[in-house]
């Protein structure tokens, strides 16, 4: 029966039966007009949630990680330096993926639970003199924190350096469900994926580009085939695609774009924040502690919260799922055993978060957690009873 429940781990997140419907489609032939008429709109509609009218949208049938590949691939040389700061699995994963590419990179080590370090970015770039550091990458939405990234800060760090590099940013987790705004924070490359904030299925890696990365992209001498955005972008421009593209997902994302316009992007972010805040409430009256540091860095997608001294996080993750059938996120690296997540992002209702933390209340008190059974859920209950439901996208 745990396929009826809703899952509560922080992607890929609930598809919404409207989505999963619109991907139900017969095979269609990509190399026909109707094709172009799918895909154009899609490309489009992505420019608006990344929120940028220079960007370009690629997609690629690819996760999220794929993402990361395409933009580094793309835009740089072996050897060439970039500047990342560690404050988590993504950013720890990312920065494996750049070394491995034989790229040089200079790693700012944070604690786990704080965000990108603008200051000490600035500090870095103000000492790169000659200008050897080609790219910053940020991951604005820690995943296995929990932890949000001031991503315009980052931008005024490399403005004060007064410092050429480009900003690639991951929004796997944070696009479409937070703010975004690649435009206004100067960001070069964006990298998401379908599975969250789409509440689609895993498959798409989407990006947009700034033209600044596209010119790069004429002097980089990674190797890529799959990932290479000038057969993309080519193939686009003629109304097609490169290879045989993932036609249910392409659908997919039409509707998805549908039901984020219809809700408006502003109700969509405000939605989520009233979510994560009523787990944030819950975890509060818990008498547990987020592993992000500062309300400044609590995400609005996912919680990542720290089980009491004593107590393994895995331990509840497998509870909850064995004896309730609902899902929610295990603690990654540094965070393995000491705290699990709750993921609110994507296809969410204050009723469906709800009933999440009835269920891990049960969990935790199941295996004798010093909680109160009920305390989140009348914590998270009066904060939403007291705040005003955001519009909602018709069903
Ligand atoms: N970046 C972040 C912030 C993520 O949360 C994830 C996946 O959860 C990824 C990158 C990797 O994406 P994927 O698993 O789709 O390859």
């Amino acid at each position: 029966m745990s396929d009826q429940n809703p899952v509560f781990i922080p992607g890929p997140t609930n598809m919404p039966d409207r989505l999963r419907r619109a991907m139900q489609v017969q095979t269609q032939d990509h190399r026909s007009p109707a094709f172009v008429e799918t895909l154009t709109p899609v490309l489009e509609g992505c420019k608006t949630v990344f929120g940028t009218a220079n960007g370009t949208i690629i997609t690629f049938p690819a996760s999220g990680t794929g993402g990361w590949e395409a933009a580094i691939s793309n835009t740089l040389s072996p050897g060439d330096k970039v500047l990342v700061a560690r404050y988590g699995m993504f950013s720890h994963r990312w920065i494996d993926m750049c070394q491995r590419h034989g790229l040089d990179v200079q790693i700012i080590e944070c604690p786990w639970g704080s965000g990108a370090p603008a200051d000490k970015f600035q500090e870095a770039l103000s000492a790169d003199t000659d200008h050897t550091i080609k790219a910053v990458l940020v991951t604005h939405n820690e995943t296995a924190t929990g932890v949000k990234s001031d991503v315009a800060a980052v931008r005024r760090a490399m403005n004060t350096a007064n410092h050429p590099a480009m900003m690639f940013v991951d929004c796997v987790s944070s696009l479409g469900s937070m703010d975004f705004r690649m435009d206004d924070w100067g960001v070069d490359i964006a990298v998401s994926g379908s599975q969250k904030g789409f509440m689609l299925a895993t498959g798409m890696a989407i990006l947009a580009v700034s033209p600044k990365a596209i010119a790069a992209m004429e002097t980089a001498k990674l190797p890529r085939t799959f990932f290479d955005f000038r057969d993309m972008m080519g193939a686009n421009a003629a109304g097609g695609y490169p290879y045989t593209p993932p036609l249910q997902l392409i659908y997919g994302m039409a509707e998805s774009l549908k039901m984020l316009f219809e809700e408006g992007l502003d109700n969509v972010y405000a939605r989520h924040h009233r979510l994560a805040e009523g787990v944030r409430r819950a975890v509060d009256a818990w008498g547990l502690k987020l592993v992000a540091q500062s309300p400044d860095l609590y995400s609005d997608t996912v919680s990542a919260v720290f089980v009491p001294e004593g107590f393994d996080s895995n331990a509840l993750i497998e509870h909850v799922f064995a004896t309730y059938g609902v899902s929610f996120g295990i603690g990654m690296g540094e965070m393995d055993g000491r705290a699990f997540r709750i993921g609110h992002l994507g296809s969410l209702t204050d009723t469906m978060v709800l009933s999440g933390l009835a269920t891990i209340e049960m969990a935790m008190a199941d295996l004798n957690y010093p909680i109160k059974l009920g305390s989140g859920v009348v914590a998270a209950q009066e904060y939403f009873r007291a705040t005003t439901k955001p519009a909602l996208a018709k069903a």
